[in-house]
This record gives C-alpha cells, sequence and structure tokens, in this order.
C-alpha cells in the first residue's frame, strides 16, 4: 500500500460495501423463502444479475490490494468524500427499500404468492427505488476510489442489469396488477422522482 490516505479510501469503500451486503444478506435471510407463484426471468436477467454480483469482487481486490492503480483518476480529495455519502445513502435507500417490499422482494423477476403492490417508503416517490440505490452505490465506489476501472465496470453492469430488466418488470408487473399498476405508473417515475 502506498500512500497513507489511500488507506483511508480503501477502509471507506471496503465499509460502503460491507454496509450493502449486511442489508442484503440481513433481508434475504426473511424473505428467502416466501412462495413464488410465477417467474418472468430469462436468461438474460439471469445473467445480468450475476454480473452485478461479479462486478463486486473489483471493488474487493481494491479495498486489499493494488492491481488497478494504472486506472486511478485525479480527482479532489472533497469529491472523494462526496462519494462516501453516496455510497452510505445507497445502503441507506437499499435497506429502506428491502423494508418496504418485505416478502414481496426476489432477486429474479418474480411474483410471490400473495404478492402485494407496494406504493408507499420510497415507493411513493419512484418506481425502482432498489435500482436508483444501486446506481447510487456505483456512483459512491467511482467516487470514492477514483478509479475508473473498479467504479466503472460496476456502475456498467448495474446499467445492463436496469436495462435488460425495467422493462419486463414492469411488464410483469402490469400483467398482475393491471390497472392499479397503471395507475401507479401514470405517478412515479422509474429511478427519479417526477418534478
Ligand atoms: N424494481 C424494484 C424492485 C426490485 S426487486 C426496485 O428497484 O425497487 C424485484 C422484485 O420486486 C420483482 O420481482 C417484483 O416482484 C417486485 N416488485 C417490484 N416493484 C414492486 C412493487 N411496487 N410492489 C411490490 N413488488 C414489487
Amino acid at each position: 500500500m502506498s500512500n497513507p490516505s489511500e488507506v483511508v479510501f480503501r477502509v471507506a469503500v471496503g465499509m460502503v460495501v460491507v454496509t450493502w451486503f449486511a442489508v442484503r444478506g440481513h433481508f434475504q435471510k426473511k424473505v428467502g423463502s416466501s412462495k413464488k407463484i410465477s417467474s418472468h426471468h430469462g436468461r438474460r436477467e439471469k445473467r445480468s444479475y450475476m454480473l452485478v454480483s461479479v462486478s463486486f469482487l473489483p471493488i474487493l481486490l481494491y479495498v486489499f490490494t493494488s492491481p488497478f492503480s494504472f486506472a486511478h483518476i485525479a480527482i479532489p480529495s472533497w469529491l472523494r468524500w462526496a462519494g462516501l455519502i453516496s455510497g452510505l445513502s445507497a445502503s441507506g435507500l437499499f435497506a429502506w427499500t428491502h423494508f418496504a417490499l418485505g416478502k414481496n422482494w426476489s432477486g429474479l423477476l418474480e411474483i410471490a404468492k400473495d404478492h402485494e403492490l407496494v406504493t408507499g417508503g420510497p415507493y411513493r416517490f419512484v418506481r425502482h427505488p432498489m435500482y436508483s440505490a444501486f446506481f447510487l452505490m456505483g456512483i459512491g465506489v467511482l467516487l470514492l476510489s477514483s478509479n475508473w476501472l473498479v467504479g466503472g465496470l460496476n456502475l456498467a453492469a448495474v446499467t445492463a442489469m436496469y436495462l435488460v430488466r425495467v422493462a419486463d418488470e414492469e411488464a410483469m408487473m402490469l400483467g398482475h396488477f393491471g390497472q392499479s399498476y397503471q395507475t401507479y405508473m401514470d405517478h412515479t417515475g422509474r429511478v427519479f422522482p417526477r418534478l
């Protein structure tokens, strides 16, 4: 490890990633066994989901070693610290979305038994706040690490997952909830709140 301040940024990235996975682990344990009545995911969705998981590996490598120092970008320290705010907000939003979705959450596109349409909590403002959290996390890691490869790979994977899934997910929700979901769509943005 080179510059002592780099170590601080690595620890900060590590902390952000640990809070993220702690949230996912907690909720996965809680709702993992809920019964599903239909699955709407194809190979593309599964692959994009895996790609996002794999894109966390370079982040972990960045925390413990320095194979990617060639991809360092010089940005001011304050901007890197803004990445910590983004990363921690991402974990907070991630927890909030999981809490709001409860047993209706699934990693892949599925409808659970007695699935309820959630329109409260963060879902009051946007239809896909969990994906907003993924984007915030990618931006946080990119800024904190100031490494285009480490942050860029994660952001690229999240963008791919979002593009592959979002239309299919909305079609699935429309198919199951019909007019209620249509009305909900009319009042909310996808990842940004409507002005
Ligand atoms: N796209 C959402 C949820 C991601 S988890 C977000 O970004 O916050 C994916 C699962 O959540 C889907 O399989 C779907 O079953 C469920 N889901 C998505 N939106 C929902 C909603 N408003 N209410 C209930 N379940 C929802």
